[in-house]
């Protein structure tokens, strides 16, 4: 299994590694990565595996029966070698920001009778299903307003590991923890405090305050009160 580094430090750009094999000489799997597989709505990281003096751009990584595998543009990378990983900063960054922004989002919706029910981040605008009985404009700008209040304070984003039992009994958390497979045993938790819990893999800032205000650009209608939305971040 691979060792997933990010969960223990989002911020973490760079990170020694080692390969573990290679699958048709430019699929790597390492013993430990920093770059975020994609999921939960969020894209992998891009980045570079550097090994003696050469640079292997790396443009895809994504979960393989809980290993991460890393697709580089050119052969060369041997089973054994040390190697350092280097992400694609500024546009994860982004993709944390957006991610952290949805939760926000979501959750004021959520409380608002709205419900999310699909997203997809991406570095410069951002997409979310919704539903919402007797759709009101007016009520979900609102909805995007609380979320902006919100988003203007200093508050900390919280992360750690919890038995799943425990996690299960904030009735919070049921909704989505109570919907993942019982072999997981300890769940990830992403907790912006008074605002969101969940049960996450995905890669969030340490404080609202870094992830600005959300800007709605356009709502489609997918249906009488199916929604899809598009925001960016200003
Ligand atoms: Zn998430």
């Amino acid at each position: 299994m691979t060792d997933y580094l990010y969960l223990n430090d989002y911020y973490l750009q760079t990170s020694e590694a080692k390969v573990a094999e290679v699958r048709n000489g430019t699929g790597i799997i390492l013993d430990r990565t920093c770059f975020y597989p994609g999921g939960g709505g969020q894209p992998c990281d891009f980045g570079a595996i550097a090994c003696k003096g050469v640079d292997y751009a790396m443009g895809e990584v994504r979960k393989e029966n809980g290993e991460a595998l890393h697709i580089v543009d050119k052969p060369g990378l041997n089973v054994g070698e040390a190697v350092v990983l280097q992400i694609d900063w500024p546009r994860r960054y982004a993709l944390m920001r957006m991610h952290t922004a949805a939760h926000v989002l979501g959750s004021v919706a959520f409380r608002s009778g709205a419900l999310i029910t699909g997203n997809q981040l991406g570095v410069e605008q951002s997409r979310f299903d919704f539903s919402f009985e007797n759709f009101d404009r007016a009520a979900f700008d609102a909805v995007v307003e609380k979320a902006n209040s919100f988003l203007s304070q200093p508050i900390g984003v919280k992360s750690y590991d919890l038995p799943r039992e425990e996690a299960l009994a904030n009735p919070e958390m049921v909704k989505l923890a109570g919907a993942l497979p019982p072999s997981i045993a300890i769940l990830h938790i992403v907790e912006i405090p008074g605002v969101d819990i969940q049960a996450d893999g995905g890669t969030h800032v340490r404080s609202l305050s870094e992830v600005g205000q959300i800007k709605l650009l356009k709502i489609e209608n997918k249906g009488a009160k199916n929604k899809r939305a598009y925001f960016a971040l200003a």
